[in-house]
């Protein structure tokens, strides 16, 4: 647990110091624990240690996790794919979804926000790198779902979130993220109903860095935080 607590502090110093030379305020850049595969009694020690909210991928996790109290002090996102059939297990339990990758997704979570009469906070997630394997929408059709968040008026659009290629080298990914950035932008300018365009959730352990230099406001961050996550012993 004493691990997690430096963790954190050395993922918080490489953020401030990426922050600095692209001279923008680390205060406005939120970190985001990725905590799949970890326990209650890790997440809560790096929610102890500061991380500014959790992201739980998985929907049987998340419900495992949250009585547990793994989450208490801090929000809680989902960040993972999503099925329909589980939508009602996730709306109205966390600060933000920022996995919504389909409009048969965005219609479940209105409907389920207006049955719990609450407004469900969102991201769109883009697939940036237009790779087959992820799910995601296209810059365009982030920008025609953006102009529509009138229609979905228990959900507020507050962002953008990708997950990039894995980088074959240093910097790789740069491009998605400026690419990433400029959408952000553009939406934003719109102005439409229900948008604010506040957050722009992208970079990982092995790119953080420069996602941050790229106008990321919130990282998501497992591996730095937790250590390496060992698939084979689910
Ligand atoms: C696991 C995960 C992360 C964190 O990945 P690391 O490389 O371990 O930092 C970030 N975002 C999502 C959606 C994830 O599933």
């Amino acid at each position: 647990m004493e691990e997690i607590a430096k963790n954190v502090a050395r993922v918080r110093a490489a953020m401030a110091e990426a922050a600095r030379k692209a001279g923008r305020d680390p205060g406005e850049i939120l970190l985001c624990a990725a905590s799949k595969m970890n326990d209650s009694a890790r997440v809560q020690a790096a929610v102890q240690a500061g991380v500014d909210c959790c992201g739980e991928n998985r929907v049987q996790e998340l419900m495992e996790k949250l009585p547990q109290g793994a989450y208490t002090g801090k929000p809680v996102h989902f960040i993972g794919h999503l099925q329909t059939n589980k939508v009602n297990k996730v709306v109205g339990n966390v600060a933000l979804i920022q996995s919504v990758d389909r409009e048969e997704l965005l219609q479940a979570i209105e409907k389920a926000a207006a049955k719990l009469n609450i407004v469900q906070p969102i991201l769109l997630e883009v697939n940036i790198g237009a790779e087959a394997s992820k799910s995601g929408f296209t810059p365009e059709e982030a920008m025609v779902i953006a102009s529509r968040m009138a229609e979905f008026p228990h959900c507020k659009l507050e962002g953008l979130m990708a997950i990039p290629p894995i980088s074959e080298e240093p910097g790789g990914n740069s491009k998605y993220f400026a690419q990433m950035h400029q959408l952000l932008v553009d939406i934003r300018a719109k102005k439409y109903d229900n948008v604010s365009m506040a957050c722009l959730s992208m970079g990982m352990t092995d790119d953080f860095t420069d996602a941050i230099a790229n106008g990321s406001t919130m990282i998501r961050v497992g591996t730095a935080i937790f250590g390496a996550r060992h698939y084979g012993n689910q």
